[in-house]
């Protein structure tokens, strides 16, 4: 029969031999009262039977690792698409399940990040940038014709041999002159070796040149810019001489800035499930056992004075808070206020303490290494909990990946954002025309899916949100959202118990399976 999932002969649990033909292409709503079979109608026989065909098409390779499934108890099921169930249970224990990894827009984002992303050196903040030969050149017509540049790359004296030895050396290698300041000095020519020392690096002038914009200028100087970068190890520099002096402009075809050699991003950096990206202290998970912060201030009503480090109440480690009050005032500390009203500095300042006073950090260090005495182990015990790794802040990514941005905002700061705010970056976000054509896809992937979880109602969540955390309403929603972009691609048969709204209902989407 066309149009139509034919069922006949069900016999799962409370059904009896029933028999029926479901219109496709509808919003179908099973009803009944309560133990009437509608999710044995749904689920146990419909998806079961989906699921089984959908399996039994997959190569023998591919279902050796789904396990058998077994066929449903019924005569037979007609013109039934594959099939995608929607449970309103939290299916979620996997700590490292996040919005955003169950809705897939993490795995674009990481791939955004990928592709698209560029790295900042936390030290000067300037870009790191890769350097071509095609740089160089830029830089050099890029300068008034008649500019003297001087192209150099670096020579370290080596320590195991004497430094005439090495200019020789360099010499017989094919290179005749040195830069000091802007000045050239011929090889052959240093009467003194005094100032030279082994370990220190000399600019070995490889080629010199008055610029002129011409193609055969640029080639030579291609050819010049290529011999530094080799020469170099992947550093070389071009000292600009003009009225003013000189000055130097680095290049190195590392990814390298301020001394720090950079990882190139890839969509593993941005992963903490992978080795790779996930934070070495936390190992991905966001959390570590260590001083639970909410077991040593429970009330953060309380002020300092009132107690709220509960740790330092008692006889013998009131001393500890002692020691802070009596000296509070010489650092203006406001042992009266409510620890929740403190600002994030007098917090940090609370555990990590200063010249006049231990903090909280120290406290437990000195139970730590008071550990062998079983009450100070008993102690310790009682402040233990999981707390956010504070090596990642518990973003779980390691550091490297926070120097990557897209349109100045690192994946850690994304996904930290709520979702309807987090559309708006995504549908107002400026690229140049390189890069829109190499987001592009990803783009749309990402705000779909963005737009669809804002339909839903769920605007407010953030990507970083715990799955196990969600109410099993929100999960069901979030579940929704990859098989909705999947039926953009193909036809499907969604099942929903107890949706959006509360009764079981069934979507039969057309074709054949
Ligand atoms: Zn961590």
């Amino acid at each position: 029969m066309q149009g139509f999932i034919e069922i006949k002969g069900a016999r799962v649990h409370n059904l009896k031999n029933t028999s029926l033909n479901i219109p496709r292409d509808k919003l179908v709503v099973i009803t009944g009262v309560s133990g009437s079979g509608k999710s044995s109608l749904a689920f146990d026989t419909i998806y079961a039977e989906g699921q089984r065909r959908y399996v039994e098409s997959l190569s023998s390779y591919a279902r050796q690792f789904l396990g058998r499934m077994n066929k449903p108890e019924v005569d037979f099921i007609n013109g039934i698409p594959p099939a995608i169930a929607i449970e309103q249970k939290v299916n979620s224990r996997n700590p490292r399940s996040t919005v955003g990894t169950s809705t897939e827009i993490y795995d674009y984002l990481r791939l955004l990040f990928a592709r698209i992303g560029r790295t900042y050196s936390p030290v000067s903040g300037k870009e790191v940038k890769k350097h071509s030969v095609d740089d160089i050149v830029d830089f050099l017509a890029s300068l008034p014709e008649g500019t003297k540049v001087i192209i150099t790359s670096c020579g370290v004296i080596p320590g195991n041999i004497e430094v005439p030895e090495y200019f020789s050396f360099l010499i017989k290698q094919g290179f005749s002159r040195i830069e000091t300041d802007g000045e050239i000095i011929k090889l052959d020519e240093i009467q003194s070796f005094e100032g030279f020392r082994a370990g220190e690096c000399v600019n070995i002038v490889i080629d010199r040149l008055i610029i002129s914009h011409t193609a055969d200028n640029f080639s030579r100087a291609a050819d010049s810019a290529q011999t530094a970068f080799q020469n170099g190890k992947g550093f070389c520099q071009a000292v600009i001489l003009d009225d003013n002096g000189y000055r130097r402009e680095n290049f190195s075809n590392l990814f390298e800035a301020d001394g720090i050699r950079f990882e190139e991003p890839t969509e593993y950096l941005f992963s903490f499930n992978n080795p790779i990206g996930a934070c070495p202290v936390c190992e991905g998970y966001s959390k570590i056992i260590g001083i639970d912060e909410n077991l040593v201030v429970p009330n953060q009503n309380l002020s300092v004075y009132e107690d709220a480090i509960v740790c330092w109440k008692g006889e013998t480690m009131k001393k500890w808070k002692e020691r802070l009050i009596e000296n509070a005032e010489l650092f203006n500390f406001p042992i009266h206020k409510p620890y929740y009203q403190l600002t994030a500095e007098q917090k940090h300042l609370l555990w990590k303490g200063n010249k006049y006073f231990y903090g909280i950090d120290r406290f437990f260090q000195h139970l730590e290494e008071k550990k062998y005495k079983i009450q100070y182990r008993v102690l310790l015990s009682r402040y233990r909990g999981k707390t956010i790794c504070p090596e990642c802040k518990g973003s779980r990514l390691r550091k490297e990946a926070g120097y990557v941005k897209v349109s100045g905002f690192t994946i850690q700061e994304l996904v930290s954002v709520p979702i309807g705010k987090l559309y708006s970056i995504f549908t107002g976000i400026a690229l140049n025309e390189e890069d829109s054509k190499i987001a592009e896809r990803l783009l749309k992937e990402i705000t779909v899916r963005l737009k669809f979880l804002i339909d839903v109602g769920l605007a407010y969540l953030t990507l970083d949100r715990v799955s196990s955390s969600l109410s099993g309403g929100e999960s069901q929603r979030i579940n929704l959202s990859p098989p909705w972009g999947a039926i953009l691609s193909a036809r499907c048969t969604f099942l929903m118990n107890q949706a959006l709204v509360s009764i079981p209902v069934i979507q039969i989407c057309s074709s054949e399976f």
